[in-house]
């Protein structure tokens, strides 16, 4: 890949997301020159320097982010507000600030405001995650084939936005623009929702009585072992992701709980068409989402 699109790009937060960024930086080279990883705690800095995925380390927000021409918000999206003001004082004129986290309305009120003159604001989410966490879980091919939605408030410039554009691209990623809003609800049924429901069926496993509670866990089918997977999924990002995206949340999960009441009644009045017809849906659903590979 020719030049770098960047010269010091600076990550806050260096974990799943982080840390995949940084990798595909010192493998495939053609995003930045140079790599700063900040994160809140020196454990984890010692373990990036032990797999040397960074140019430099630095516990500092405001350090990690001098002399960037890129700084990525990279922390739970409830850390954002506090990370913006440490380091809004210390960005460089024409920089660009964007961010990857997983809701878009919450980060453009939260560090829309604290955007200093000069610097290029352009809120993004890689649309690509697993249930893993921290510096080891990150891997240069996680954004291969994934969205990445940006969300640029009206007006943002038009050169910032392509070079974030380009980034994600270089990052194997295919690139669209959304309105904040849209993204919320959106993400709201196809990730945020899903692991609501995740979270809560385990919770549910696990306030059954002894006995049956022992069988959940020694017979579980394919089914109860998809659901934990997604539930094994970091609490701390995912209550900020909840905490920060409750309009849309609470809206899918009230349309969800209609349709479950719905699907209730058909199995207690024994309605077969119906039920047949629903999971016929879910099998169509699926199938498109292979034809579109993002099965
Ligand atoms: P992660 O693996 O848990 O890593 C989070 C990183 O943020 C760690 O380096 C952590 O530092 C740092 N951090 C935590 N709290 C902080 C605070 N209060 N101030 C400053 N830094 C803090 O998280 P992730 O999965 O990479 O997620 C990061 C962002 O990407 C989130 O906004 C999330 O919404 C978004 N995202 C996640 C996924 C996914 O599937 N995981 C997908 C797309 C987007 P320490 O290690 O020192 O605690």
């Amino acid at each position: 890949m020719g030049e770098p699109l960047f010269r010091r790009l600076a990550l806050l937060g260096f974990g799943l997301i982080g840390s995949s960024v940084a990798r595909v930086a010192r493998e495939r080279g053609g995003l930045a020159a140079e790599v700063v990883a900040n994160a809140r705690t020196e454990a984890t800095l010692e373990r990036v320097r032990e797999l040397g995925i960074a140019d430099r380390c630095e516990i500092d927000p405001a350090r990690a982010v001098e002399g960037a021409d890129c700084v990525m918000l990279c922390a739970p999206v409830g850390a954002y507000a506090a990370l913006a003001q440490a380091i809004a004082p210390h960005l460089r004129p024409g920089c660009i600030l964007t961010d990857v986290g997983s809701t878009k309305q919450s980060v453009i009120r939260d560090v829309g405001p604290l955007v200093p003159e000069g610097v290029h604001f352009v809120p993004a989410h890689p649309v690509a995650g697993t249930e893993y966490s921290g510096p080891d879980a990150g891997f240069s091919t996680l954004f291969d084939g994934r969205w990445c939605l940006l969300t640029p408030p009206p007006g943002t410039d038009a050169a910032a936005v392509e070079k974030v554009a380009e980034f994600w691209r270089r990052c194997g990623s295919m690139v669209s623009s959304m309105e904040p809003s849209h993204h919320d609800r959106v993400l709201a049924i196809v990730s945020h929702l899903p692991h609501l429901i995740a979270f809560t069926i385990c919770g549910t496993a696990d306030d059954l009585e002894g006995e049956s509670r022992q069988q959940v866990l020694q017979f579980a089918a394919s089914g109860f072992r998809d659901f934990t997977r997604i539930a094994a999924s970091d609490p701390v990002m995912w209550r900020d992701v909840f905490l920060n995206n409750r309009e849309a949340l609470l809206e899918m999960l009230a349309r969800f709980t209609e349709d479950a009441q719905a699907m209730a009644r058909a199995v207690r009045w024994g309605d077969a068409d119906y039920i047949e017809d629903r999971i016929l849906r879910g099998r169509k659903i699926r199938r498109s989402l292979i034809e579109l590979k993002q099965a």
